[in-house]
């Protein structure tokens, strides 16, 4: 079992029915590296009910940020979906995770796929300004069902580029691409179809991609982690060995599925 610091919620932003995000005092000792999960939960009946969850906000905040599905009858979504400012929320005193930049070979260009709350660990990673040294172009993709799902948009579009810390290489290296399944949208359709058929590439004016020159991360559902791996072992990726094993991608999923 996890050990855990009790934190106070700060702040609570519902984007859906089915999405929230919050945010968190964090333990002056609490060490991450962007990218990373931690365990966080309630009690529940005396006892810690925890669950993996990325870290939104990047580790150099005085706070922590999370963001979170709503699973009907999951044991602790079902209960955390109703937390208010004020409350109190368990917090592990140690972070893990596949998604770090140490764990990919040097390269040009380095996308970030992501589906649901997969988008959380990026949301991290992109706001570590080593992402930027180490890569001249960063895309975030991110697919979900319905635009209202697309959290931290209005942020990414607007917002970030005037970033005061990362504002400049916002505007020169980075490229958000959300794409919806479900409704009428600029992007549209999975993005596993959007490699594949290479329309991703013409949108971003960006050449398709090549092992030599690209590196991947991607965080979504086990269904999209298995076809967009399949996908770039196709093209001759080679997937990290993990701790401090680098590889042309690496990968992590968003949670255990059913
Ligand atoms: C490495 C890792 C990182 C994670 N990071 C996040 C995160 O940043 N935000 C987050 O909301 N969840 C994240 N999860 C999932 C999270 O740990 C829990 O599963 C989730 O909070 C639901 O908890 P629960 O107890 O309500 O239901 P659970 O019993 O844990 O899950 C019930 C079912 O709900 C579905 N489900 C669970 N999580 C998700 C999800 N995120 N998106 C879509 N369907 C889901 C699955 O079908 C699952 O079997 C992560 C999981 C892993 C393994």
């Amino acid at each position: 079992m996890a050990i855990c610091n009790t934190e106070k919620v700060l702040s609570v932003h519902h984007w859906t029915d089915s999405l929230f995000s919050f945010t968190t005092t964090r333990d002056k000792s609490l060490r991450f590296k962007n990218g990373h999960f931690l365990m966080i939960g309630l009690q529940v009946n005396e006892k810690p009910l925890l669950r993996a969850y990325s870290v939104v906000s990047p580790n150099y905040q005085d706070y922590l940020e999370f963001l979170s599905i709503k699973v009907p009858d999951g044991p602790l979504t079902s209960r955390l979906q109703y937390i208010k400012s004020g409350d109190q929320i368990l917090i592990s005193q140690k972070s893990v995770g596949t998604l770090v930049l140490d764990d990919l070979n040097p390269g040009k260009r380095l996308y970030l796929f992501s589906t649901g709350t997969g988008l959380a660990p990026f949301m991290s990673i992109i706001r570590d300004p080593e992402t930027y040294d180490r890569f001249e172009k960063i895309i975030l993709v991110h697919g979900v069902r319905v635009s209202a799902e697309l959290a931290y948009a209005s942020y990414l579009k607007s917002e970030f580029p005037n970033d005061e810390l990362l504002g400049d290489e916002v505007k020169s290296q980075f490229i958000y691409y959300p794409t919806v399944t479900r409704e009428a949208f600029k992007h549209t359709g999975r993005l596993t179809t959007a490699i594949k058929n290479g329309s991703i590439f013409r949108d971003i004016n960006l050449p398709t991609l090549d092992p030599k020159h690209d590196r991947a991360m991607i965080c979504g559902s086990p269904a999209m982690l298995k076809e967009t791996s399949e996908i770039l072992d196709s093209k001759g990726f080679k997937i990290s060995a993990g701790l401090g094993r680098p590889g042309d991608y690496v990968i992590e999923r968003a949670f255990v599925g059913d």
